[in-house]
């Protein structure tokens, strides 16, 4: 990724009402050190995260983002974000994104160990190219993901809905999909319930319906599958959240990972079986979540 653009953020209280947070961002070098050695963040992969699609300057569906943001913190017990700030960040990150795709991370740690505060900042970037995997789609396998599907409810404190810096099994789930020749992954619970990629959400199509794995059961309710699920709708497609078993992945008349930047990837295979691939459709999908989003 090439690293464009950096600010730090001196975080607001989400009661501080006002209307122009810029002098608590100070620009900072992107390629230089900003952190200190006793950043929670590093030592302990303590805080949270969100990553925002940028298309040709316009950062998408940046509500979405930072209520999930909002949630996470809820979840991790992070001090509430102060939205307006984060948004003025947002837009002020973007405000530095060339034409074409890029990414704006927002991160929120605990701070340094005995610390006064959080620490905030947001990041820009060149999103990678992804075309190809748009148009050509995806191989995944089916991984389990350890935990029975009444996990996140019997035990919050695994944190499974919150979008949390400890992305170290996401990465290594994807690492074994490349080993077994694949190119991504689907998670399922060990009792068997489909449940999402380690960086995307998981949709079927079942003839003119689409549905989804509740967000309930402990994964992240995906920003993309939210607005692709409101354009659908406005096609005169079903949508819906299910509880869905394995055998649906392998039914299903398609299927596609969703996520901020890569967009719609749609599965080709799974565990070495063809799935039936749309490739007209999942280009208009994905012309849509290129069009300006909020
Ligand atoms: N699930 C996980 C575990 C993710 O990391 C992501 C992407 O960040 C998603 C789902 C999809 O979320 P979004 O569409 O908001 O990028």
């Amino acid at each position: 990724m090439a690293w464009r653009h950096a600010l730090l953020l001196t975080p607001a209280a989400s009661d501080d009402v006002r209307t122009d947070f810029a002098d608590t961002f100070t620009v900072i070098d992107p390629s230089a050190p900003a952190l200190s050695v006793g950043e929670l963040s590093t030592q302990r992969g303590d805080g949270i995260f969100e990553s925002i699609g940028v298309v040709d300057g316009h950062a998408q569906e940046v509500d979405a983002h930072l209520e999930r943001l909002a949630h996470s913190a809820q979840l991790c017990d992070l001090p509430v974000p102060n939205v307006v700030q984060w948004r003025q960040a947002v837009t002020a990150a973007a405000s530095e994104c060339p034409a074409g795709e890029c990414v704006i991370k927002l991160i929120l740690s605990r701070g340094v160990e005995h610390g006064p505060t959080p620490t905030a900042w947001v990041t820009v970037a060149t999103a990678p190219d992804n075309s190809a995997v748009r148009e050509r789609g995806i191989r995944v396998v089916i991984l389990d993901r350890g935990y029975d599907s009444a996990a996140p409810a019997r035990a919050p404190w695994l944190l499974l809905g919150a979008k949390t810096l400890s992305y170290a099994t996401n990465m290594a789930a994807i690492r074994e999909a490349h080993r077994r020749g694949s190119d991504d992954a689907v998670f399922v619970s060990s009792d068997g319930i489909l449940l999402e990629g380690p960086t995307s959400s998981l949709i079927l199509r079942q003839g003119d319906r689409f549905v989804t794995p509740a967000p309930g059961a402990g994964i992240l309710h995906g920003t993309t599958q939210l607005s692709l699920f409101a354009w659908l709708e406005s096609q005169g497609y079903e949508t819906g959240y299910e509880t869905l078993p394995v055998s649906a992945l392998h039914e299903a008349d398609a299927a596609w990972l969703l996520s901020s930047v890569r967009l719609a990837a749609g599965i080709t295979s799974v565990d070495g079986a063809p799935l039936p691939y749309d490739a007209a459709f999942t280009a208009s999908i994905n012309r849509y979540l290129l069009s300006p989003r909020d």
